[in-house]
């Protein structure tokens, strides 16, 4: 039997096959189709002015580097967008030093500046400091994800303002929006759920608005259009990596895709048609300073500081 040949152009050999449209695509045609969907999903959420300097959340691995090789791709037609590579330097040792290596050699092939916040700069501790320090006061129900989460929200945001960013673009792939939207609903965490969104609207004049043009990409596309494009990445899974019920979720929405072709695009769609009717349910958070740091906080002490202070 003949190889399949691509849908797209009619000619090529089909290397991939795309259950959830049925299409069978050549490498060529693939990476074409990648990048005009993040274009397409760039323009419906209005992500974009023509204008924006765009800091990109760069950690290294291939959702943020595939991201990142596209943006720049974009930029060369849009001559006004700006584009600053941004990356958080946790303090995890022999992982994230080579995530930060990989990172700079990207942005050095793409003629992209590169800029580092660092948790030891911003917070006087590395997360391995945090966390050896925790548990050396007895606090053992935190796992060093739950205050990597939120230290690292927190200093993307200050990096991008720091370099003058009008947006964060993040790589969050329609797997990790899909995994958010299962585990908002398992937490009964409804303010969430309306907030997780392709672009944010939090109010507060500190917060550095986040678009995420991945969001209609599925994780394997996006590391399938990295291996294709060649691009060099990390690959080596972070040593704290523990979130037991994201793991469980990704595994069951990876079967039911399996099984059920496009459920995750079937969830991601329903939520963006629930979300309007979420946003009026779930009460608006009321940002005032918070006291310790006097970043945007709903609480008196924001999470970060509550937080940092198991480890001071
Ligand atoms: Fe931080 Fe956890 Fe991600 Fe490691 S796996 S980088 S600790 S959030
Ligand atoms: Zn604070």
């Amino acid at each position: 039997m003949n190889a399949a040949v691509c849908s797209a152009c009619k000619t090529k050999e089909a290397f991939f096959y795309r259950q959830y449209s049925g299409e069978r695509l050549c490498k060529k045609c693939f990476t074409q189709s990648i990048e005009a969907k993040v274009r397409a999903t760039i323009t419906r959420y209005h992500m974009l002015n023509f204008d924006d300097h765009l800091a990109v959340a760069v950690s290294g691995g291939k959702d943020s580097l595939s991201l990142l090789h596209i943006l720049a791709k974009l930029k060369r037609s849009r001559p006004k967008t700006n584009l600053t590579a941004v990356t958080v330097d946790e303090g995890i040792k022999g992982y994230r030093d080579e995530a930060l290596d990989i990172a700079a050699t990207n942005c050095k092939q793409l003629d992209i500046p590169h800029y580092i916040v660092s948790f030891k700069e911003l917070y006087g501790f590395t997360l391995d400091e945090m966390i050896f320090r925790a548990r050396e006061k007895g606090q053992t129900e935190l796992t060093a994800c739950a205050y990597c989460g939120v230290l690292r929200r927190k200093a993307i945001n200050a990096g991008a303002r720091q370099v003058k960013a009008d947006k964060i673009a993040t790589a969050h792939t329609l797997d990790d929006e899909v995994q958010t939207v299962l585990m908002n609903i398992f937490h009964g965490d409804i303010a969430r759920l309306a907030k997780e969104k392709p672009v944010t609207t939090e109010v507060h004049p500190l917060f550095v608005q986040k678009i995420k043009p991945f969001c209609e990409i599925p994780e394997k596309e996006s590391a399938l259009y990295a291996y294709v494009k060649k691009i060099t990445f990390q690959d080596t899974p972070c040593p704290y990596a523990s979130e037991a019920l994201r793991n469980d979720i990704r595994g069951m929405l990876n079967r039911m895709e399996e099984k059920h072709a496009g459920t995750k695009f079937t969830v991601f769609k329903a939520l963006e048609r629930l979300r309007p009717a979420l946003e009026e349910t779930a009460k608006k958070e009321d940002f005032k300073v918070c006291v310790e740091c006097g970043e945007p906080s709903a609480l008196v002490l924001c999470k970060a500081c509550e937080l940092l202070g198991h480890v001071r």
